[in-house]
């Protein structure tokens, strides 16, 4: 039993430097009307998966040939022309997401295209890793440098259920090995617990991604979308997984590698790696929010709960100083906090309004 207790999960880590919210910013460098500058973007490639995960994409609400047809997604040549401009107004770390970006056909190609882009430092794909195996090296190869994938239980039943009865656990494994072999190092794994639901996996989780060497970061069940019916009482607090992992393996905290990380991190005493929580419910961090997301079919939302997005296609036919300029003046009118607000219960319930699905923007 540790003899230490940790600090409260909401005590606020001691923050970088100011200067190291990407010091270099060229001179297009926004900030919203939050004093929140735009560091990050989460680009979906695609908006169809071959699972169904309840949270995300419940089978009963979402139809199996759920997805956008190849003219309304982005193309490559707008996909590169869009990062570039977010580039131009400070834009240093690019997540692709989807549904499932490994369904994207030819994305070798365009991650090639993107990693050559001035200004983006960090170029990151998250995946349910189901098509992992056959693509790794692929993908390493054209330049993505880290990867994040969603493993929510390994108890085969349990994972399928949380799939929608689509995935199969040993694919993502599989994956997994696939992608260390391929050079990816210190891989994310991504996991939503919910009450009721996997808490169990959570300790097995942990030993596994402790004996992997992969980074595990456990994320609170969020009301995203419309479609999953969340309940609060599903939701397991950070602060008590941690607790739960801590008596298990002591914990040590750790500081944040940027300001705006939305993980809290810690380390094993025993020096069995990195573990992170993301309590955008019980500690939320939008204070430090400095992420736009864009989805398949050109557009932007600025908070992951946002109900509209600003059509960006409109904007790109103006030019590419033109598109930057509309990117500077859409962030600068940004105020998004909602999980701040909803914290403060100052958002209306969850069921009352209207949010883009989780599907369109990848998380
Ligand atoms: S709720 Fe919106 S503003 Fe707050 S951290 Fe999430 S995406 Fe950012």
């Amino acid at each position: 039993m540790p003899n230490a207790t940790l600090p409260p999960l909401n005590a606020v880590p001691s923050p970088p430097p100011a200067s190291s919210f990407a010091p270099d910013l060229p001179a297009l460098s926004p900030r919203d009307r939050l004093d929140r500058p735009l560091r990050d973007l989460r680009l979906s490639v695609i908006d169809a998966c071959n699972f169904r995960c309840p949270y995300c994409m419940p089978a009963d609400r979402v139809p199996d040939d759920h997805g956008l047809d190849s003219a309304s997604r982005l193309s490559f040549d707008q996909i590169e022309r869009v990062v570039r401009g977010f580039a131009r107004v400070g834009v240093r770390k690019l997540r692709l997401t989807g549904g499932e970006p490994l369904l994207r056909k030819r994305l070798p190609e365009l991650i090639a295209r993107l990693a050559a882009i001035d200004g983006i430092e960090d170029l990151a794909l998250t995946t349910n890793g189901s098509l992992l195996a056959a693509q790794a090296r692929a993908l390493r190869e054209a330049g993505l440098h880290r990867l994040t994938v969603s493993v929510d239980a390994l108890t085969p039943s349990v994972f399928s259920a949380l799939s929608g009865g689509r995935g199969r656990i040993e694919d993502v494994l599989r994956g997994l090995d696939a992608a260390t072999e391929a050079g990816f190092a210190g891989i994310k794994l991504n996991c939503v617990i919910q009450r009721g639901v996997n808490e169990d996996e959570c300790l097995p989780l942990a030993e596994f991604a402790r004996a992997g060497g992969h980074t595990l970061r456990f994320i609170e069940y969020m009301d995203v979308g419309t479609c999953n019916g969340w309940r609060a009482e599903r939701v397991v607090p950070s602060a008590e997984l941690r607790d739960r992992i801590h008596a298990r393996w002591p914990l040590q905290p750790l500081d944040p590698n940027y300001r705006g990380e939305v993980a809290r991190r810690y380390r094993f005493e025993d020096g069995g790696g990195e573990i992170g929580f993301v309590g955008s419910i019980s500690t939320p961090f939008c204070g430090d929010c400095h992420r736009a997301r864009v989805s398949a079919d050109g557009r932007l939302y600025t908070c992951l709960f946002a109900a509209e997005g600003a059509d960006l296609r409109p904007w790109l036919a103006q030019g590419d100083e033109a598109f930057a300029q509309s990117l500077a003046e859409a962030w600068g009118a940004r105020a998004d906090r909602y999980s701040e607000l909803r914290a403060a219960a100052r958002e209306p319930s969850p069921g009352a309004r209207k949010r883009v699905e989780m599907f369109l923007v990848g998380g």
